[in-house]
């Protein structure tokens, strides 16, 4: 069974007088534990897809089916309830809070959600994620005395902090040298390896594109190639 399903869904986003088709009919079926690249060239609707599937945008037609419900039959504050307990996100600019050092920045998510965990198991929980992206040496420290991929780590232990079933990632590695950006995406491997959490992720990197299981290949917002691979 898919864990999320796109059916021929349609993005038109008004641009003047004029409309802008930036996702045109694309349809996929993604499984648990899939470990997927969007590819595609700037402009062909990588940011528009990851945008729908994390129910920050909808679609204009067509479906986005998440843990076998219709986005489109649930209520506002169904999906923010989706968003938090089964969707993480990571972006390429971090979206670190400075004032925040690393565990804070962690912890975040769970201030913000219900989740009815005792203070020692969470911070359990949130010393496990640090350990696991490697930044036992900088729990007290705040972004800004952090490098780019350091930064990026975080932001991984952030997305992974509430246990989502889903991680979308856009660009994760664009600000990072290629080097940084491949221990990166062996990060997430290891995190979909171990945790069984499914990775979406937007690249133009094709170095990363060549770790993925499923590669979802985009062109003026068509899907022109997809390809799934021996995990
Ligand atoms: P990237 O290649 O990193 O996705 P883009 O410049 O294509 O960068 O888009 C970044 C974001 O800016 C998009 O997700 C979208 O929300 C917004 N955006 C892109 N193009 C337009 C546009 N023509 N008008 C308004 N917003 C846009
Ligand atoms: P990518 O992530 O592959 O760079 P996007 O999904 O950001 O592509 O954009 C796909 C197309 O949609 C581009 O032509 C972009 O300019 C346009 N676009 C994206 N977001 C918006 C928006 N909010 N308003 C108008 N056009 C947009």
């Amino acid at each position: 069974m898919a864990i999320v399903e796109l059916q021929d869904v349609h993005k038109v986003y008004p641009l003047g007088k004029t409309e802008v088709h930036a996702v045109q009919g694309v349809s996929s079926q993604i499984q648990k534990g899939d470990f997927i690249s969007i590819a595609g060239p700037s402009g062909s609707g990588k940011s528009t897809i990851l945008n729908m599937l994390g129910c920050i945008d909808v679609p204009t037609d067509g479906s986005v089916i998440i843990d076998d419900v219709d986005t489109k039959d649930l209520s506002d504050k169904q999906i923010t309830e989706l968003r938090h307990r089964f969707i993480g996100f990571i972006f390429q600019s971090f979206n670190l809070i400075p004032v925040l050092n690393v565990y804070e920045n962690i912890e975040f998510p769970l201030l913000l959600g219900k989740e009815k965990v005792s203070r020692g198991e969470k911070s359990d929980w949130i010393n496990y994620l640090i350990e696991e992206v490697g930044l036992a040496d900088w729990r007290n420290h705040r972004p800004n005395e952090l490098s780019g991929g350091q930064r990026q780590r975080v932001a991984i232990a952030r997305a992974l902090v509430a246990k989502p079933q889903v991680i979308l990632a856009d660009e994760p590695t664009a600000n990072l040298d290629s080097k940084t950006g491949e221990q990166i995406i062996e990060l997430m491997k290891k995190v979909n390896r171990d945790q069984e959490t499914t990775f979406i992720f937007s690249t133009h990197d094709p170095t990363i594109v060549g770790i993925a299981d499923h590669i979802i290949r985009l062109q003026d917002g068509k899907i022109v190639h997809e390809e799934r691979r021996e995990k």
